[in-house]
């Protein structure tokens, strides 16, 4: 009760600091985005200790995948923010003599970010940045899963920041719940699907517009005319990062029947070279964030036949990268999204037999294909409905700040990063400015002429 008291006033107060109209100065704004990299700057040290605490990431991959992130969108948007910002001016039709037609980027509000924990710093910073930059003021939920990264979250985002403009709100899906009861102006969740469907339903009680990054089978799709060993490396590469627990990971490998054994074969020699002979006593290779989770990903590894790993560790609750051999669309892995380091593997003969069968699922957020023929990549690219992807590599796209990164049907809606968590955060408003020095009489009903003369313009 008292907690929900605290939220409620936590939600007023940003919403009369918002109203102050402080957040639409363009210096502000500027000032709190560099405020924001001061505060990583100075926590770093703590940050590289709260992720190998939650899910013993190594330094490398926690810059790499989660701090370099965060100042490469935070620098994107210092450069960009008056472009971003600026007046958009638009043409207008004859009938519109005298006007000028522009769109305004407008700030939402109060917002709401409620982030996982599979890359708990990145996930819940980079939607921030979006919002600061669009001059809205931000809640931000973390994920109760990785406790260390949202205690330091709450500490260093709490210490920086007035939590009238920018606050961290710690617990689980309680605290969410007594969250989404407020109106915020927009939510921006990044989760399961099936949360994202409570989100959606709580945000409609308001009319709130919310963006979903949401999860599912992210399938790889290997044709026979594929570059064995980029293939392997990246595919790799793309599964194993973060123990696979990376919602663009590939969840699945499709391959044709004629070069699997070739690739397997490299991909088991790719994974050695990457994480050792044993990766579970290396020491940079990330563990599974729970004792839950384990027990999940654990049973996955009867199916089918283990053709790479296998091993597991429960004190470490390690789980080695792992190749099924034999699997098929029955087996429980093929069921949800995996979320963990078990790639399993299904064979085709033709890509068409893919591509009939990919479209019967549901739109995944990402997929890959590896092929030269440029047809047949176009083909896949076309056809298939997907979040994003790349061709010819895996999760590369999502680092690219020029291209919208989000999901399509249960995979999610709306897009982020670079100017695109901009306009996510930005009404569009659109503004006419007409002219008092002459009134163009045809939209007055009047005689046969005006009439006739306005049919010819507007038909
Ligand atoms: P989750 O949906 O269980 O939790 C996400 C957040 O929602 C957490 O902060 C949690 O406290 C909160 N939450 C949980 N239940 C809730 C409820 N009933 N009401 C309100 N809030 C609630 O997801 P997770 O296990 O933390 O993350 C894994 C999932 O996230 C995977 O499906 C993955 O694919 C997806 N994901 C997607 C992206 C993306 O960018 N599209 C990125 C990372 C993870």
């Amino acid at each position: 009760m008292v907690f929900l008291v605290e939220i409620q006033k936590l939600v007023e107060n940003q919403r009369s600091f918002f109203l102050s109209e402080q957040t639409l100065d363009y210096r502000f704004r500027i000032d709190n985005l560099r405020k924001l990299r001061n505060m990583l700057e100075k926590y770093e040290k703590s940050i590289y200790q709260a992720l190998k605490q939650d899910l013993n990431k190594s330094t490398y991959e926690t810059f790499t995948t989660e701090l370099g992130f965060l100042y490469n969108e935070i620098k994107h948007a210092e450069k960009s923010l008056k472009d971003w910002m600026a007046d958009e001016l638009v043409d207008a039709p004859i009938t519109h003599k005298g006007t000028k037609s522009f769109i305004r980027k407008e700030p939402y509000g109060v917002t709401l970010v409620i982030s996982p924990w599979n890359y708990p710093l990145q996930l819940a910073i980079a939607p921030a940045i979006g919002a600061i930059a669009a001059g809205n003021t931000v809640i931000i939920k973390p994920s109760e899963f990785s406790p260390s990264t949202s205690s330091l979250l709450a500490k260093m985002v709490n210490e920086t920041f007035d939590s009238s403009y920018l606050t961290v709100v710690e617990g689980d899906s309680e605290s969410s719940k007594a969250l989404l009861n407020q109106r915020f102006d927009y939510i921006f969740f990044t989760g399961s699907t099936p949360v994202g469907k409570i989100i959606m339903r709580k945000a409609s009680e308001h009319l709130t517009p919310v963006t979903l990054e949401l999860g599912g089978k992210s399938p790889v799709v290997v044709d026979k005319d594929a570059d064995i060993g980029l293939t392997a490396k990246r595919i790799v590469w793309g599964k194993y990062t973060n123990a696979g627990q990376t919602c663009v990971a590939p969840d699945y490998m499709y391959v044709h029947q004629k070069i699997k054994e070739k690739l397997l074969k490299e991909m088991q020699k790719q994974i050695k070279s990457l994480y050792g002979r044993d990766a579970i006593h290396n020491n940079h290779y990330v563990r599974i964030i729970n004792e839950n989770h384990f027990n999940r990903l654990s049973q996955f590894l009867s199916n089918g036949s283990v053709f790479y790993g296998g091993n597991v560790d429960r004190n470490q609750l390690k789980i080695e990268p792992t190749i099924l051999d034999n699997i098929s669309w029955e087996d429980p892995v093929m069921q949800d999204e995996i979320f963990g380091p078990i790639l399993p593997v299904l064979t085709f003969n033709s890509l068409e037999e893919v591509i009939t069968e990919l479209k019967q699922r549901e739109k995944p957020l990402a997929l890959y294909y590896f092929g030269e023929k440029e047809r047949n990549q176009e083909k896949v690219m076309t056809t298939l409905s997907f979040g994003g992807g790349c061709v010819n590599d895996t999760l590369y796209h999502l680092a690219n700040p020029n291209l919208p990164f989000g999901g399509v049907g249960s995979s999610g809606m709306g897009g982020y990063h670079g100017k695109h968590s901009f306009d996510t955060f930005s009404h569009q408003k659109s503004i006419l400015k007409q002219t008092t020095k002459f009134d163009i009489p045809l939209r007055y009903p009047g005689g046969k002429l005006a009439f006739s003369l306005i049919k010819k313009i507007m038909k």
